[in-house]
């Protein structure tokens, strides 16, 4: 027999802290870079640890962080699952009804909040029902105007720091079942939904991460995830990073085309990783400013399937280009596109079609294509079905939602997303059965709007759709049916006007088109597919037009 030790975090920052002491983290705030070692690192983790504990935090607190990728995030993101609390990275840019949902469905106890995104907290602070302390992440003084409210202090981090003792030691007895961080996925229509993650989940998948044939992270590496580290975890290269001791480069707010190519330049970024949209502006940007990629090994692209035409124009700069999907219910990387011993000697423009595919799936997790019928798909290129996944890090069901029966069946998930397999196992999404828009990396619900559009008093029917789009992926169409009585009287501007307010700006469908007729399906349903085929080009022929 082995020894029974838990597969908990804790030991990844031990390591770090031991081995790699002089390992740099570099980190770009509001105020400018800067920059230090593990060994810092490890000393502010523990004094963050020990400043929760004196807020009350311990065993089981959830504890939210609404931050982008800065060097204080990620002190929460080890400091937080160590001393046996759970960190839940909030989504920044859902809804604020949405916001308040996933902070009070958690149960937060502390948010940590950097100091640009209080006016988000501010919106929803009333609604708050459980956190009893905001900290705030700046560079300089607490803000004036965001002060204590009845049962809820505000800190500054940097002062609670100060503070706490140097000393604090992480609990050695956690158990890999234990909750480390917990993530909301946004559903098809209403409330997002809540996936915990245990120590033991990410701790494998860190490990599966790490492998040669996934994203190799290794001590060697210095790694950048611009996919935000409030959107499942920034794929997890945090805690496979810390875990090598990879020199890390966290991009901070809002990091425009420009500031990612100094960064990957100057810091010698061997790894970036982030959605097809950040990797689209990068690419203009190298078109107009000549900046230094020769550092890069493998620039990561998931969220979302990148054109090939996009994976050939950086492979052709000689910046290596990898491909991979996976999604908040699997912590979320399931699949890497890696080209295999057999396929080594394809032609570029064969390996690049490859590469446009999602990849094969990572070594420890198993999945099945299923067809319609419960059979499972030919690996011929061209059978298609759902993509059904398990394995040690996959959910097994959403935290206290009833919605996990739809989702979670027979020990399988179900993704909802729609593939096919080629003979070398190299799987293609080719559909998804959810029914929404993936805008830049971020989910916007197709039901939900065309619920509010059928609301308008001029409309028969609506159904919102995906059309391509160059810079985000894909953006909202909202195809419309008008009352008889009101046909050829209701415009795109009122349509517009009307969801205006109802939703975020950027869930706004970009066009609007006037339809006879939503095609619907043999028992009566909207026949989307239909509309998504016709109209999935539509923003470019409008947008040359
Ligand atoms: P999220 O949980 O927000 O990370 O979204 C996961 C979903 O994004 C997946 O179920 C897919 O629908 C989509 N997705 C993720 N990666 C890719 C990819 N490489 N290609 C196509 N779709 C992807």
């Amino acid at each position: 027999m082995t020894m029974r030790h838990p597969l908990t975090i804790r030991t990844m920052l031990e390591r770090a802290r031991l081995y790699f002491p002089d390992g740099e983290i570099v980190s770009r705030t509001s105020s400018g870079i800067m920059r230090y070692t593990y060994k810092d690192y490890y000393e502010r983790t523990r004094r963050l640890a020990a400043a929760l504990a004196g807020l009350g935090v311990t065993h089981g607190t959830r504890v939210g962080t609404l931050a982008w990728n800065q060097h204080r995030h990620l002190e929460a993101y080890f400091a937080v699952p160590c001393m046996g609390a759970t960190l839940h990275t909030v989504n920044l840019r859902l809804p604020a009804d949405h916001l308040a949902y996933v902070i009070n469905h958690a149960g937060d106890n502390v948010l940590l909040v950097d100091e640009d995104l209080l006016p988000l907290v501010a919106r929803v602070r009333d609604e708050l029902e459980t956190v009893k302390h905001i900290v705030v992440m700046t560079d300089g003084d607490l803000p004036a105007d965001f002060t204590a409210a009845d049962h809820q202090s505000v800190h500054s981090y940097e002062a609670l720091l100060a503070a706490a003792p140097a000393d604090y030691r992480f609990p050695d007895d956690l158990d890999e079942w234990d909750e480390a961080g917990i993530c909301y996925s946004s559903a098809t229509t209403g409330l997002p939904k809540g996936v915990v993650y245990t120590h033991r989940a990410f701790y494998l998948h860190s490990m599966a991460l790490s492998l040669a044939d996934t994203a190799a992270v290794s001590n060697r590496d210095t790694i950048m995830p611009v996919v935000p580290m409030f959107h499942v975890n920034a794929w997890g290269l945090p805690f496979a990073a810390t875990w090598m001791g990879a020199k890390q480069v966290l991009p901070g707010p809002r990091p425009d085309p420009a500031t990612l190519c100094r960064l990957i330049e100057s810091e010698q970024v061997t790894l970036a990783a982030g959605v097809p949209t950040i990797w689209m502006g990068v690419l203009r940007e190298l078109g107009q400013k000549t900046h230094d990629f020769s550092s890069i090994t493998r620039l990561v692209c998931g969220g979302s399937a990148p054109p090939q035409a996009l994976i050939e124009a950086f492979e052709r700069r000689g910046v290596p280009f990898m491909h991979a999907y996976g999604m908040t219910e699997a912590a979320p990387v399931t699949h890497a596109c890696q080209i295999t011993r057999k396929l080594k000697d394809l032609s570029p423009e064969q390996k690049y079609a490859r590469q446009a595919r999602q990849g094969i799936l990572v070594p420890g997790l198993e999945m099945r294509i299923v067809k319609e019928d419960g059979t499972e798909a030919a690996w011929d290129g061209k059978e298609m079905g759902e993509v059904v996944l398990r394995g040690p890090w996959i959910a097994d069901e959403y935290y206290q939602d009833q919605r996990s029966q739809a989702t979670f069946r027979d020990g399988w998930y179900y993704t909802g997303d729609v593939a096919n397999m080629d003979a070398d196992g190299y799987m293609q999404i080719v559909d998804r059965v959810k029914d929404m828009v993936k805008s830049g990396g971020e989910w916007i619900s197709s039901v939900d709007l065309e619920n509010a559009i059928m609301a308008h008093p001029k409309v028969a029917e609506a159904a919102v759709v995906a059309c391509h789009h160059a810079k985000w992926s894909e953006r909202p169409l909202a195809c419309v049916v008008a009352k008889p009585e009101h046909k050829g009287a209701v415009t795109a501007d009122e349509i517009r006007t009307f969801l205006k307010g109802r939703f975020a700006d950027w869930w706004l469908p970009d066009d609007v088109v006037f339809i006879d007729e939503v095609p619907k399906t043999s028992v009566g349903k909207f026949d989307k597919k239909l509309l998504r085929d016709r109209f999935w080009n539509h923003l470019e022929v409008h947008q040359e037009a």
